[in-house]
């Protein structure tokens, strides 16, 4: 354990709403601390960008002293406590009897034990001004190196987004990875393969969104683990001598953006900065044709694969590239009113047939986790448009928990007339309505 006087984080940089929750929980008989990036953050003398909280209380527990909370996760049940626009991650500390991705409750030295690198592994403790230790995170930190918690030859078989990980924590704060460590995530690289693609946007995007993502993204390619995130991108990168400094250069365009608090950050702006080497350097891709946006959208698509970005931030982004170029590209496409084109293999009336027919795209016929990056459709929808469907900008983000985590929605998305939001927002009515045909057929409402 460490004092104030040892690890010197000031209580005024912590956010208000954290220290209530972690004082409420308290009151109400539970141990509770703030874990995670924020501790590390703090330590680092930087801005947290989010406040986990975890304790001893169980999920439904914590829904009961929160009455503004939400439990969320099928498989990994942890709860969103809401303050004003804010959201805390509120979890229960977690065992390691099934290895380090089981999900059974456990106590706090078992928690520690399972968190991916010792600088992730500290708990804080606001009220009393104590840091607890249990895996030499706080001396890691001072020497400036990323150490695993977990064993090197499970870390990253078992989960191998924490490669990803690694080299972010590494490339951000500027720290050594130990030589082992390195020679683990060579070895382990090609794992990367089969992580979810969940997963790995949901890493992409925080990175796009750190700030920093014109080191990370070549730090990534120089580890050899951007072959496995985003083939074609690391493809290019070798391939084309122009590729990477390009994409270099949007990208710490990019950076700057997006260490300028004062300035809202949309996914669209981010994925628009990483795809502009890609679809603006290639003659003829973003041009002033009858088809070119479908086009353009397809080869975003195909450049990402097999990330599953939210279909509308996609649109918005290739759509501002065009604007870029002072083009205002013909988006009838999407509703098939320019003859064969129907936009992304998504025939309208395919919902109709049977089961076993889902759609043809990548992303949309892999199962989505729970809220995944599936359009959501908006709290209200308003009156269907009939004019023809234009991609359109997302909206200003809501509360959001920075970052959007494994399985869950991060960006609000408008539905589109026709377009996979509402198509989702059918299937989900279909899944709550267990009696109904899963063919589409017409229902009363
Ligand atoms: P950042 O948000 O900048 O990536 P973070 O540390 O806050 O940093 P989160 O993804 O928010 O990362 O996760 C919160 C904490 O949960 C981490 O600090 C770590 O202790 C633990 N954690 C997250 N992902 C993993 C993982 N794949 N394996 C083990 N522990 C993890
Ligand atoms: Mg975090």
């Amino acid at each position: 354990m460490y004092t104030q006087e040892e690890h010197h984080i000031e209580k005024g940089r912590l956010d208000p709403d954290a220290l209530r929750i972690v004082e409420r929980l308290r009151e109400n008989g539970h141990e509770a601390y703030i874990v995670g990036g924020a501790v590390r953050d703090l330590l680092l003398g930087r801005r947290p960008k989010d406040f986990d909280i975890v304790t001893d209380a169980q999920p439904a527990r914590i829904k009961r002293v929160f009455r503004n909370s939400r439990v969320i996760g099928r498989r990994f049940r942890l709860v969103h406590v809401y303050a004003g626009s804010k959201i805390f991650e509120v979890s229960t500390f977690r065992s390691i009897a099934n290895g380090t991705v089981g999900n059974e409750f456990g106590t706090m030295d078992e928690d520690a034990f399972r968190r991916d690198f010792t600088l992730n592994a500290l708990y804080y403790d606001p009220v009393e001004s104590i840091l607890v230790d249990y895996v030499g995170g706080f001396k890691d930190i001072a020497a400036k190196k990323v150490v695993p918690v977990i064993h090197l030859k499970d870390i990253f078989r078992e989960d191998p987004v924490r490669m990803i990980r690694c080299v972010k924590y590494a490339t951000t704060s500027g720290f050594r990875i130990p030589f082992w460590t390195r020679r683990a995530i060579r070895r382990d690289a090609v794992l990367l393969a089969g992580a979810s693609p969940s997963r790995l946007t949901e890493e992409f995007v925080k990175i796009l969104g750190s700030g920093v993502s014109s080191l990370i993204i070549p730090s990534l390619a120089t580890y050899g683990l951007l072959d496995h995130i985003i083939p074609e991108a690391a493809r290019l990168m070798d391939a084309d001598p122009k590729f990477g400094p390009a994409l270099r250069v949007e990208l710490a365009d990019l950076d700057e953006e997006a260490r300028n608090p004062s300035k809202e950050r949309r996914l669209s702006a981010s994925l628009a900065a990483f795809l502009a080497p890609r679809l603006l350097g290639e003659e003829g891709l973003v041009a002033d044709r009858q088809d070119s946006f479908s086009e353009a959208l397809q080869a975003a698509r195909a450049f990402l694969n097999p990330l599953n970005l939210p279909r509308v931030e996609l649109e918005a982004a290739v759509l501002s590239l065009f604007e870029r170029r002072n083009l205002n590209p013909n988006l009838r496409w999407r509703r098939g009113a320019e003859g064969e084109d129907e936009g992304p293999r998504r025939p309208r009336r395919r919902r109709r047939k049977g089961p076993g027919e889902a759609g043809q795209e990548g992303h949309a016929s892999r199962p989505v986790p729970q809220g995944g990056s599936e359009p959501r459709p908006p709290a209200k929808s308003g009156p269907a448009s009939g004019s023809p469907a234009r991609p359109r900008l997302p909206r200003k983000e809501g509360p959001q928990v920075q970052g959007p985590k494994a399985g869950e929605a991060g960006h609000p998305e408008l539905p589109q007339p026709g377009g996979e939001a509402s198509q989702a927002r059918k299937r989900r009515r279909r899944r709550h309505k267990p009696g109904k045909p899963a063919d589409g057929a017409p229902r009363s409402e």
